[in-house]
């Protein structure tokens, strides 16, 4: 893609951003009144809290846009940061701050998602921790008043046990 072409597309870009910023803020000041008006409410927060992640993203790839026009002036606009060559018109058109090639961003993105998944509580790492929870706290209860209200049936799993040990 040619800097002019660039430079066209990077500013339309910017006025997207810019405009959807804008109306993110607009609804801001609307909630920031019905809160005002009901300051408990769960929903009013709610919508508080997805326009305030709204914002930091467009903040973000505002940004993004902006170095991508330091990258048009400078001439590397428009090349793969991983491979280096020239990424694809039509991607440019629909990502315009784009700094990888459509292989690289995928691959980009898997890896991001892989090390999420390494990072974040697997399901089965959490049930894990909640065993062993469990079991250390069964070793604070004494043994014969463990479960007073099971009596004549077979012995509670640790689980049973663990239940009434965090209701008390
Ligand atoms: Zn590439």
């Amino acid at each position: 893609m040619d800097d002019q072409t660039a430079t066209e597309v990077l500013a339309a870009e910017a006025r997207r951003l810019q405009a959807a910023r804008a109306a993110v803020e607009r609804e801001c000041v609307e909630i920031g009144a019905e809160q005002a008006m009901d300051p408990i409410s769960d929903a009013t927060l709610l919508e508080r809290e997805i326009d305030e992640s709204l914002l930091h993203q467009l903040d973000q790839e505002l940004r993004d846009v902006e170095a991508a026009r330091l990258r048009v002036a400078a001439g590397s606009y428009g090349r793969c940061d991983v491979c280096g060559t020239a990424i694809a018109d039509d991607r440019l058109r629909a990502v315009p701050a784009t700094t990888r090639c459509t292989a690289h961003q995928s691959e980009a993105e898997i890896l991001l998602e892989s090390r999420m998944v390494d990072g974040a509580d697997s399901p089965s790492d959490a049930m894990t921790r909640a065993a062993n929870e469990a079991t250390q706290n069964l070793d604070l209860v004494p043994n014969d008043d463990v479960v007073p209200d099971d009596e004549g049936q077979d012995p509670a799993s640790p689980e049973d046990l663990a239940m009434h040990v965090r209701k008390a």
